[in-house]
C-alpha cells in the first residue's frame, strides 16, 4: 500500500494510562499494513532527546494489549520544553530517518508535537490519560479502566463502612477535571461527590446530602471527592466530622487507578485511534490530534484542539445532583 511516510516513531509521554500498550500495538500493525516501518522511542520526549529507541516488528508487540502500563516507559522532559531540547529531538529523528512521529500522550505532548512538527517531521497525537480530560476528546485512553478499579476499591470499602456505620471519604484521580469522581460517584451510588469544576459549599454539597441519607435510614455514607477539590479529602472529612460525630475514615486511591488490566473499553479505543493515527500519517496528513466524538472517531487539527474547553458531562452531573443523598 503507498504510504506517504516511510518510518514512524512512536512513544508514550507525561502520565501512564492502561490502554496504552494496546495503542502501541496497533501503531505498530498498521504501519505493517501500510508498509511503513516503525521505532519505538522509550521515555517520550526524553527519549528522543537521548536517542532512546527500538525497532518494532510484527513480534515485539505480540499480547501487549492486555497488559497496564506502557511497554515503552513514560516519561516528563523539561529540557524539552526548551528550544535546544527540541533540536537534539529532530536531529535524533533524522538520524533514524523518522519522517513521522506518534505521541500518545497529553495536551503538553501535543504541544511537544507541534514544535517537531516546525522541525519538519509529520505528527499524530493520540489522547492517552486516565482523566478523560482531553477537550476535543468525549473520551481518552484509560479512562474506563481507572474508573472500574476505583469503583471496585469503593465497593470494597463500602462493605467495611456498612458493618461499623461509618464515613467514608474517597479522593480518586483528577487534579482539574471531576470526570472520574462523578462517573464513578455515579455508579456507587455516592452520598456526595464533589468536583473541582463547581463551587463548594460544604452545608449544601456535603452535610445536606448526609442528612437526607440519615434520614432515609442509612447508617454508611460514601463521599467522592476529586483530587482537586480545595482542601482535599482530609479536610473534607474534617468538615464532616465537625458537622456530624459520624466516624468518618479518608482513602486516597492515589496510583493504583493508573495501573490494571485495560478494559474491553480501553483496548477498542486504544486500536482504534492507533489505526487512525497511522493512517491519516500515511496519507500524508500531520498535525493531527484523534479524538472521539460520540461513539465516532474523528481528528482535528492540533492547535484548535487545543483552544477547545470542555466542562463536566451536562447528562451525569444533573443525573448525579438528584440521586446523592438518598441512595
Ligand atoms: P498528562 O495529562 O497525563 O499530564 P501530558 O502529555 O499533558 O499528559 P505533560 O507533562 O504536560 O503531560 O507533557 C508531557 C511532556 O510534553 C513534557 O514533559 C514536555 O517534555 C512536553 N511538553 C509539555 N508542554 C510543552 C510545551 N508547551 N512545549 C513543548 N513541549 C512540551
Amino acid at each position: 500500500m503507498n504510504s506517504a511516510v516511510k518510518r514512524i516513531g512512536v512513544f508514550t509521554s507525561g502520565g501512564d494510562a492502561p490502554g496504552m500498550n494496546a495503542a502501541i500495538r496497533s501503531v505498530v500493525r498498521s504501519c505493517m499494513y501500510y508498509g511503513i516501518e516503525c521505532i519505538g522511542i522509550r521515555r517520550g520526549y526524553h527519549g528522543l532527546i537521548n536517542g532512546d529507541f527500538l525497532k518494532l516488528d510484527f513480534e515485539s508487540v505480540s499480547g501487549i494489549s492486555r497488559r497496564g502500563g506502557t511497554m515503552l516507559y513514560s516519561a516528563r522532559s523539561e529540557d524539552f520544553k526548551a528550544k535546544k531540547g527540541q533540536e537534539k529531538a529532530a536531529a535524533t529523528c533524522k538520524l533514524l530517518g523518522l519522517d513521522a512521529l506518534v505521541g500518545i500522550g497529553g495536551d503538553g505532548t501535543f504541544r511537544g508535537l507541534l514544535c517537531l512538527a516546525e522541525q519538519g517531521l509529520s505528527v499524530v497525537g493520540i489522547p492517552g490519560t486516565i482523566d478523560n480530560d482531553i477537550a476535543c476528546s468525549s473520551y481518552t485512553i484509560g479512562y474506563d479502566t481507572a474508573c472500574n478499579t476505583a469503583l471496585e476499591c469503593i465497593d470494597k470499602l463500602r462493605d467495611t463502612m456498612q458493618s461499623h456505620e461509618r464515613c467514608s471519604v474517597v479522593e480518586v484521580m483528577g487534579r482539574h477535571a471531576g470526570h472520574v469522581a462523578l462517573n464513578v460517584g455515579v455508579a456507587c451510588g455516592a452520598t456526595s461527590v464533589l468536583v473541582p469544576e463547581q463551587p463548594l459549599n460544604y452545608e449544601e454539597d456535603l452535610i445536606e446530602p448526609i442528612r437526607q441519607a440519615r434520614l432515609g435510614g442509612r447508617t454508611n455514607f460514601t463521599v467522592i471527592v476529586a483530587e482537586g477539590v480545595q482542601g482535599g479529602a482530609y479536610e473534607v472529612a474534617r468538615q464532616i466530622t465537625e458537622a456530624t460525630a459520624l466516624d468518618t475514615r479518608v482513602t486516597i486511591l492515589g496510583h493504583v487507578q493508573r495501573g490494571g488490566v485495560p478494559t474491553l473499553r480501553d483496548r477498542v479505543a486504544a486500536t482504534y485511534m492507533g489505526y487512525e493515527a497511522v493512517r491519516l500519517l500515511a496519507e500524508g496528513k500531520t498535525c493531527r490530534v484523534i479524538g472521539m466524538k460520540g461513539d465516532e472517531y474523528v481528528n482535528y487539527d492540533i492547535k484548535e484542539a487545543l483552544k477547545m474547553e470542555k466542562g463536566l458531562d451536562p447528562q451525569t452531573y444533573p443525573v448525579m445532583k438528584a440521586l446523592t443523598g438518598i441512595d
